[in-house]
């Protein structure tokens, strides 16, 4: 399993990746399973520290994502804008139909308990910023930072948290760069990871 995976609106996910994925549930979502074990265990640990983190989104099929493609996209033309506007909006935010990182099984969207829906200040909340401050230890980044929307092709999204493993979540991290950055830096020492 290659936890270094890039998927991205250029790079979509390789063809039968999915189907060699082990998946595991946690709370009610599925992921990959060494991912699911290191996200039940930052869980517990904030929840020790007293915070209580919802896991509101984890393992989409690429089925499930052509469908909510197609439903964002009918939802702005409906508000009257082009098929090509609605595709340029709804893809700051959402990705295209096999270039989701939760067709991987390794991405997670976080929450606080009492939300149904991401939050665009969950950054604000107890809950992001223990992320903020923990999730490197677990092996999760923060995928989609400020100020490196240039290179990941998706807006800021303080609650979606890719599981990359312990060694290059620590670096990706502390070194304040993307995933994008990190493998561009330093793919050769890590690609076997
Ligand atoms: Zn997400």
């Amino acid at each position: 399993m290659n936890y270094l995976i890039l998927v991205n609106k250029f790079e979509p996910l390789p063809a039968g990746f999915t189907d060699e994925i082990k998946l595991k549930d946690v709370c009610g979502r599925l992921f990959e399973s060494q991912t699911a074990e290191c996200l039940e265990m930052m869980l517990y640990a904030a929840s020790s520290d007293g915070i209580d983190i919802g896991v509101l989104s984890g393992y989409r099929s690429e089925e499930y994502q052509q469908m909510l493609w197609e439903r964002e996209i009918s939802r702005e033309m409906g508000k009257g804008l082009s098929y090509n506007e609605a595709t340029s909006l709804v893809s700051r935010t959402l990705a295209l139909p096999g270039c989701s990182e939760h067709s991987t099984g390794l991405a997670a969207d976080l929450c606080t308990p009492s939300a149904d829906d991401t939050e665009v200040f969950f950054y604000k909340t107890e809950q992001g910023k223990w992320l903020c401050r923990h999730a490197q230890e677990y092996g999760f980044i923060l995928r989609y930072p400020r100020m490196k929307e240039h290179l990941t092709g998706i807006d800021y999204e303080p609650w979606h948290y890719r599981y990359v493993g312990q060694e290059a979540a620590r670096l990706i991290t502390e070194s304040g760069i993307c995933l994008e950055e990190f493998l561009h830096f330093y793919s050769d020492k890590y690609t076997t990871c």
